[in-house]
């Protein structure tokens, strides 16, 4: 089980996710013998060992029904077990995207927190990068490890219970960038210019919630020979999909009534869109071919606040050696 490479078929001791539906999943650990209950049921875990990954399994009744999902990164965020505030996936993604971050980058994180960043970095820099992360908070640190291990994520991973602000990283020149995630970044940002490599161009990312955290770190950036700080803020809006009748033109034009309106009841619609969601067509109340279109419509709901990031870059100096591969 690895959470940056993929399998078919569903294992002894292997964690899955368990979906019911867009906002209902939670992990499940898979152990011969084990039941597992939920509002739908009792599901034998011996009924979901060997079957592939995606499969829907029912319960011991016949009656209800859950999906069983290979785990990823982005999934694990939405059901890893908080034990601070974590990152969510558009704060994860366009970080991932501005630390320039690809298989083979050496990347240090601190804190930990609940790993959900580091899940997902270890994807983007898997095979050959490497994270290394540092948590003070002795038991959070632990149970990230338990994780990694679990997810068989420690040939990418490697975790450190450390205060990075009283002692540093303990590693020098090694990073192609840093992720600072606590609560006086500023107070790293030397450890962290010590930590990024001087042949290349070094990337650092800070996360703060606060516009003052925000204007300390940019100051301690610009005092360490950083350049090209800017920060930014992720405000996520989410779309849906939806198919909606599309009328015919020609009937339009021989200016005949078109109804927009659901022309079936709202259980009998929904599977009618499934059923229909790949051929576009519908059937009216007279059973006559309705074209379908379909179309996405953002909600109304714009994410709040989570933080600002801020970014810098740390050039070589004359001097340095230049990496001229990168
Ligand atoms: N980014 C993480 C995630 O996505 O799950 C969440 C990080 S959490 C908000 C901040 C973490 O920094 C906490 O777990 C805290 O214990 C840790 N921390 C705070 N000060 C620290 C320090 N000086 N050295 C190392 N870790 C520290």
């Amino acid at each position: 089980m690895m959470f940056h490479e993929y399998k078919n078929v569903i294992e002894d001791g292997d964690t899955v996710i368990v979906y019911l539906n867009h906002n209902s999943m939670s992990p499940l650990k898979v152990e011969a013998g084990q039941v597992y209950n939920n509002r739908f049921g009792t599901f034998k875990h011996d009924d979901m060992i060997g079957l592939k990954y995606g499969s829907k399994v029912v319960n011991k009744d016949g009656k209800g029904f859950v999906f069983l999902l290979h785990p990823t990164p982005a999934l694990w965020t939405q059901v890893v077990p908080h034990r601070t505030q974590i990152l969510y996936l558009p704060d994860i993604s366009f970080i991932s995207l501005y630390l320039d971050l690809r298989p083979g980058k050496i990347m240090i994180e601190s804190g930990t927190g609940s790993g959900s960043f580091s899940h997902s970095i270890a994807r983007t820099i898997a095979p050959t990068g490497h994270l290394y992360t540092f948590e003070y908070h002795e038991i959070r640190a632990q149970t990230a490890r338990k994780e990694f291990i679990e997810h068989n994520l420690t040939d990418v991973v490697t975790i450190e219970h450390r205060d990075v602000i009283a002692n540093g990283f303990g590693k020098r020149n090694i990073a192609d960038a840093v992720f600072l995630d606590l609560p006086a970044p500023w107070d790293a940002v030397a450890a962290a210019k010590d930590a990024l490599r001087k042949d290349t161009i070094g990337r650092i990312c800070c996360f703060s919630p606060c516009i003052e955290q925000v204007q300390r770190t940019a100051l301690a950036l610009d005092e360490h020979g950083f350049s090209e700080i800017r920060m930014y803020e992720s405000l996520a809006k989410d779309y849906e999909i939806r198919n909606i009748p599309q009328p015919d033109i020609d009937e339009v034009i021989d200016g005949q009534r078109v109804s927009f309106k659901p022309v079936k009841s709202d259980k009998k619609k929904r599977k009618l869109e499934n059923d229909s969601a790949c051929s576009g067509t519908d059937t009216d109340a007279n059973g006559s071919t309705v074209k379908e279109l379909t179309v996405t419509k953002p909600t109304d709901v714009v994410r709040g606040h989570t933080s600002y990031l801020t970014f810098a870059i740390l050039a070589p100096e004359e001097g340095d050696d230049i990496d001229m591969s990168e």
